[in-house]
């Protein structure tokens, strides 16, 4: 086929599209991928055409619709990003290039990495949105054609088709794409489910056929004696969400009541109201179950009137009831934005749309933990949300099981970090109360208030979540920096001579601590104790004078291994028996041949017959930023889902790495053993006292290497 047998075809789909562009790209596309395959046995070029295709379905425009056959050329041939640019201009290489970028992530990573790629995707989103839409129309294809692959290749697309893409592609109100992603995910994840439920549905077709037929006849002839034009549609909801459905209220498919959903279109909004109208006078209606989505859009853009009415046989069936506009948006989303405006994105509504995205990105992104940004990536992609309204009128969307504090925080951080309490149609409300749709919350601040630890327990929404987690760090380091500092004041004025240069930055290091503010916040909070620091503050007794001594007593460790300042290439090594990391009490043991090996004081191999006083030298911590030392430690607890992955998820979340671990259990205990790279004691012990808060978990112990029991 050529490039322009190929636009002959689209034109049919959108005869808006530019021809002659779509067939140059087609041509572009086809030279590049020459001779290249798909699994499928399939020339290359038929996945670029049907990736095109799908967004010609979508109506989106001519440079969308060429970027998406050239969306794998820069990644799957010797094209490059400047051909592109001076064969088809900046904004054709630029969504090229965008796309290209989002297929090179791999979701399945670690968390840490799996968050970064979130972020570079959602960045990438907010600068074209048409990206992702051509990513999406990608991975329809991919996921239509995904039988070719192995059965480790299609459990990993699938699931990052239905853990991210669908509803991502539900985010950007993508109904239409979101349904069929889930369904084809759902058949590869669960094939026996999909098969019996597939089954099921054939099964009981007439009998469905024949309730939406005494539904619609009663409805389509008031309207045709009303004057009206209606299309009138039911259809039964897809695959995945009737099995959701039964998931989550434990039903059957035979008790699942809303199945069915009939759908009618009409040709203006006033008409919306009048049908809803008419359908209310048919039928009873189920009275909580009236939604009005056309005053109150949902935050995807997603307008129609809904509710849910008893048929004459008992049933319970939804009506959903819309324009022909409403309706394209309601299927294709945001890429309904370039088939009613004259398209360029920008409009109110687009913006909207991306709202969400930019405030997930907004500002302390960078200050979050990977898990926190996957948290909320996830609360903003998969909650029900409720509307409320501030004292102005102005509409709120939130989470469902938001209180006044997310609506607080959703204002401003500082209302949110200053908030005593709300009124609710001028009641008050304790801060936990939960807030429900329609409500008009004012907020009652006070310069008093502050956020407390308790607020974690109830508010909904990750925003407000990680400003308090924020604020309650922030006071907390404040507060212990004052206090220790006050004990290092203390103890400096007991000290008679009164010293002027007592090195404390010297001391810090030496006890693990990155900061002379770090190490006094760890006084404050009691992590070294009065005792500890006087001892450190004394002016040490003068130590023997031998030249090697003098020299070896800042051992500063290279790369190869461990040197000596001044003494040339005599080596230090840690010692492996007992690893000790910065902040440990050493000794140097000289071993003939061998170099000076560094233990932790109280290590056996440092005294015994084969070691006499001679050979012991003291030596002090003098390392560089950012070096790691091995370090072991077990961890003991009960026997329960996810164990595992919480003490990994600590350990990732303190940003250190596990060199090696291994896991046993023993009589319904679950011992894991650890060794990982850190920074100092401080880091090891802060990292052990986390671990040991986890649920279930009954002991963490350091040991002196992963093999000692
Ligand atoms: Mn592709």
């Amino acid at each position: 086929m050529t490039g322009s047998e190929f636009a002959k075809i689209l034109m049919q789909i959108d005869s808006r599209l530019d021809a002659d562009l779509i067939a140059r790209a087609h041509d572009c596309a086809a030279l590049a991928h020459e001779g290249q395959k798909r699994k499928s046995g399939a020339p290359y070029i038929e996945h670029a055409r049907e990736t095109a295709s799908i967004l010609a379905e979508l109506k989106l425009d001519s440079a969308t619709v060429a970027a998406g056959l050239l969306h794998d050329v820069l990644e799957e041939s010797d094209t490059s990003l400047a051909d592109l640019a001076r064969e088809f201009g900046t904004e054709i290489s630029k969504l090229v290039d965008g796309v290209t970028k989002i297929t090179g992530l791999r979701f399945e990573s670690r968390e840490r990495a799996q968050a970064e790629n979130f972020r570079k995707m959602l960045l990438s989103v907010v600068q074209d949105i048409r990206v992702i839409l051509i990513k999406l129309a990608d991975r329809l294809h991919n996921m239509r054609t995904i039988s070719h692959l192995t059965p480790e290749q299609i459990e990993r697309i699938s699931r990052e088709t239905r853990e991210i893409f669908a509803p991502l592609a539900g985010r950007f109100g993508m109904a239409k794409i979101q349904r069929e992603l889930e369904d084809l995910s759902f058949k590869w994840l669960e094939p026996d489910a999909y098969r019996r439920l597939a089954d099921l549905v054939k099964a009981t077709r007439e009998e469905r056929e024949a309730t939406i037929e005494e539904t619609t006849r009663p409805i389509r002839k008031r309207l045709t004696h009303d004057g009206m034009k209606a299309l009138i549609a039911g259809r039964i909801k897809h695959l995945s969400s009737i099995h959701r459905k039964m998931a989550t209220r434990e039903k059957s498919f035979g008790e699942i009541y809303d199945l069915l959903a009939i759908r009618i279109i009409t040709q203006t909004v006033e008409e919306c109201y009048r049908v809803l109208g008419i359908v209310h006078t048919l039928f009873t209606p189920v009275h909580d179950r009236i939604k009005d989505y056309i005053a109150t859009p949902k935050l995807n853009g997603y307008r129609s009137l809904h509710t849910t009415v008893m048929t004459p046989k008992g049933q319970m069936l939804e009506i959903q009831i819309r324009t022909r506009e409403m309706h394209e948006q309601a299927e294709f989303g945001i890429a309904a934005h370039w088939t009613y405006k004259e398209g360029k994105p920008g409009d109110d509504e687009l913006t909207r749309s991306l709202n969400w995205v930019r405030q997930l990105l907004e500002g302390n992104v960078d200050l979050m933990e990977a898990h926190e940004f996957m948290e909320s990536l996830k609360v903003d992609l998969f909650q029900d949300e409720i509307f409320v309204f501030t004292p102005n009128g102005d509409l709120k969307h939130l989470p469902k099981g938001s209180t006044p504090v997310d609506f607080a925080y959703s204002i401003h951080s500082d209302v949110g970090s200053h908030c005593a309490g709300a009124r609710i149609s001028g009641r008050l409300v304790s801060l936990r109360h939960s807030l429900r749709s329609g409500d008009t919350v004012e907020i009652v601040t006070s310069d008093s208030a502050h956020p407390s630890r308790d607020w974690l327990g109830f508010v909904a929404t990750s925003r407000a979540r990680s400003k308090i987690r924020h604020h309650l760090r922030a006071q907390a380091d404040r507060e212990s920096i004052v206090l220790g500092r006050r004990i290092i004041d203390r103890e400096l004025k007991k000290l008679a001579s009164g010293r002027k240069d007592i090195p404390l930055d010297d001391i810090a290091q030496g006890l693990g601590y990155d900061s002379v503010e770090d190490f006094t916040a760890a006084i404050g909070r009691g992590d070294v104790s009065a005792g500890e620091l006087a001892k450190k503050l004394r002016p040490k007794p003068q130590l023997g004078r031998g030249l090697v001594e003098r020299l070896t007593r800042r051992a500063r460790r290279h790369d190869t291994g461990v040197r000596i300042e001044g003494i040339g290439e005599i080596m230090i090594h840690f010692a492996k028996c007992c690893q000790p990391v910065p902040g440990d009490q050493i000794v140097g043991i000289i071993t003939r041949g061998r170099g000076i090996s560094v233990h932790r004081v109280g290590c056996p191999n440092t005294f015994g017959p084969t070691v006499d006083k001679e050979h012991r030298m003291p030596v002090e911590w003098d390392v560089a930023d950012g070096q790691t030392f091995p370090a072991a430690f077990i961890v003991k607890g009960d026997l329960r889902r996810n164990f595992l992955a919480d003490v990994s998820r600590i350990i990732s979340e303190e940003h250190v790495e596990v060199s090696a671990a291994s896991m046993t259990t023993e009589s319904g205990l679950v011992i894991v053993r650890f060794r990982v790279d850190i920074g100092n004691l401080h880091r090891l012990r802060r990292l052990m006292k986390a671990i040991h808060a986890l649920k279930g978990v009954k002991s963490v112990e350091r040991r002196r290497s992963i093999r000692e029991q």
